[in-house]
């Protein structure tokens, strides 16, 4: 027994090595302490301004409780105003037609945010309670030379593709195909990742020459602000290029999407409110692009080595505290060893560190909010009284005044009830016993979703052939997904519409033109 426990502990601590690992290394400069004050004004028009009602609301630090700010709250007349710049610079600016001066542009944003890059971190570690390791390795650190990758499409996607005649008895056509920005962009993200995600239509859509009103969720309002301050007073940005209004109003977002000024929508969040956005949407035939929910099944095949594989992607479900569309929330297992991967399972949920987002051995800190967390435990409850069996945690709170809750593994929840079908948002992760490969590829695509998968086999054409028959915009073979300014993201069916970041991101923003000029010989 005394031997099986030391085999256990020295399991866990090296699996907690290796998840730690996969964060990044400690940053060399961090405070190691929450941030006291952050940006809070809005960008409207050029001008870094509080809300014109002179309402603010506070930001929390989730992992206390604590307010650790006030931010402006920008209202109806704010938003009004920074449309109305934002369809200004689009009707009347070159803007649109200067691709070197698009990138000049991004380029000097990309290097403000690398020159306050440890104050963009730390915002984001307080507001949103990210591991700092998190938030050096993956939220916050790359996204400077993602941007680069983008600004460097701004100078070619906009040329004019030169078709060949069309000769037809003594009329020959020439033709082109011109590529044009759609005009004014609404943007509207959520908290999880509050810097890539705006980002990534941030720079999409200046890259290709529109204008854009960046709508932030309001439980992460400093970083969206900062770049806001990074835009204004460090890029030759003209004024009303970049417009960002926080504000604790969600309407402000459907007032956006309904606005016919705004010629497109750029949305990230819920499937629930991606629904919404594109009813909204519908009014003025608006082109909508989405990035909405997953429930990501990761896919063991029975040729894996389970002892490696399965305390590591049981374990990946509680990168960011499972508050990343793309995590893997299911597990699915070769039935015939189904209490073997239980186990091995729950290894990997124990090797998860819960705590202090500061400190380095902390691997998952807090839910985003008190409201989240309520969410998160509610909907373990319920798969619990479905039939699901918390193998490790469950539906009570997790330690300290935070909002933190437990890295949680539920076995026996049924195929078609919540905790299968349903998006958590939180470190939950069903477990599947599968019969046969066409049983797990069934299992896979047995959700709505179709965001993101995982393969996990020692034979990688076998993966690659599973990784061909899931319905899923991304699939990551023996780990993660590629994130990559180059890679497009982004899924299929309830989990949105069109892709972010690469070539085809950058495109997302641009309309086709053709153009054919009739001569007569
Ligand atoms: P949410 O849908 O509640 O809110 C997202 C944004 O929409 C916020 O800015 C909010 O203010 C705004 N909003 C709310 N109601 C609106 C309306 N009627 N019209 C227009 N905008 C409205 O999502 P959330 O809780 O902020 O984020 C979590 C969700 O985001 C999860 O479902 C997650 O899967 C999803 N997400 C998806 C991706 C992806 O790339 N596919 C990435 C990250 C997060």
């Amino acid at each position: 027994m005394a031997t099986s426990d030391t085999y256990a502990r020295t399991r866990r601590n090296s699996l907690t090595e290796s998840l730690l690992g996969i964060l990044g290394p400690m940053p060399k400069q961090s405070s190691g302490r929450p941030a006291t004050d952050g940006e809070g004004r809005l960008l409207v028009d050029g001008e870094l301004v509080e809300s014109s009602s002179g309402e603010r609301f506070e930001n929390v630090n989730p992992a206390t409780g604590e307010v650790v700010g006030q931010v402006a709250d920008g209202s109806v007349a704010d938003l009004e105003r920074a449309t109305e710049a934002a369809r200004r610079i689009v009707d009347t600016h070159s803007w649109s037609a200067d691709g070197p001066f698009r990138r000049h542009c991004l380029e000097q944003l990309a290097d403000a945010m690398d020159r306050h890059i440890v104050t963009l971190r730390e915002a984001l570690v307080t507001e949103l309670g990210s591991p700092v390791r998190l938030a050096a390795g993956v939220q916050v650190d790359p996204v400077p030379d993602k941007i680069r990758h983008i600004a460097r499409l701004a100078e070619s996607v906009t040329d004019t593709t030169e078709m060949p005649d069309d000769a037809r008895g003594p009329v020959v056509q020439g033709r082109r195909i011109e590529r044009e920005p759609l005009g004014v962009v609404g943007a509207i993200t959520p908290w999880n990742i509050p810097l890539d995600i705006a980002m990534a239509k941030v720079a999409g859509a200046l890259a290709a020459g529109n204008a854009v009103v960046l709508k932030p969720a309001p439980d992460t309002p400093w970083v969206p602000a900062l770049v806001g301050r990074l835009a204004a007073e460090e890029t030759d940005l003209p004024a009303g290029v970049l417009n960002i209004v926080n504000s604790s109003d969600h309407s402000l977002g459907a007032r956006l999407t309904a606005d016919p000024r705004v010629d497109a929508i750029s949305f990230t969040g819920s499937t629930a409110t991606g629904r919404k956005v594109m009813a909204a949407a519908a009014g003025e035939v608006k082109k909508v692009h989405l990035e909405l929910g997953g429930k990501n099944p990761s896919i063991v095949l029975d040729d894996a080595d389970l002892e490696q594989v399965v305390p590591l992607a049981a374990a990946l479900g509680c990168f960011n505290t499972g508050q990343s569309c793309i995590l893997p929330s299911r597990l699915l297992v070769p039935a015939a060893r189904l209490s073997e991967c239980v186990e091995l399972a729950a290894l990997g949920m124990e090797s998860v560190t819960v705590g202090d987002p500061w400190d380095g051995g902390t691997f998952m800190g807090p839910l985003v909010s008190a409201l989240h967390r309520d969410r998160v435990l509610a909907a373990v409850s319920e798969g619990l009284t479905e039939g699901g069996r918390a193998v490790v945690g469950g539906s009570e709170p997790g330690v300290g005044p935070g909002y933190f809750v437990r890295p949680t593994l539920v076995a026996d929840a049924p195929e078609h009830g919540s905790l299968v079908q349903e998006e958590v948002f939180g470190p939950v992760v069903a477990l599947q016993p599968y019969e046969d490969l066409d049983d797990a590829v069934r299992l896979a695509n047995g959700t709505r979703y179709g965001l993101a998968a995982y393969v996990w086999s020692s034979d990688e054409q076998r993966a690659g052939a599973v990784a061909s028959r899931i319905r899923a915009g991304m699939v990551g073979i023996n780990g993660g997904l590629s994130t990559a300014a180059d890679m497009p993201f982004g899924g299929v069916r309830h989990s949105g519409v069109g892709r972010e970041w690469g070539t085809a991101g950058v495109e997302e923003f641009l309309e086709l033109k053709s153009i054919a000029v009739t001569r007569f010989v």
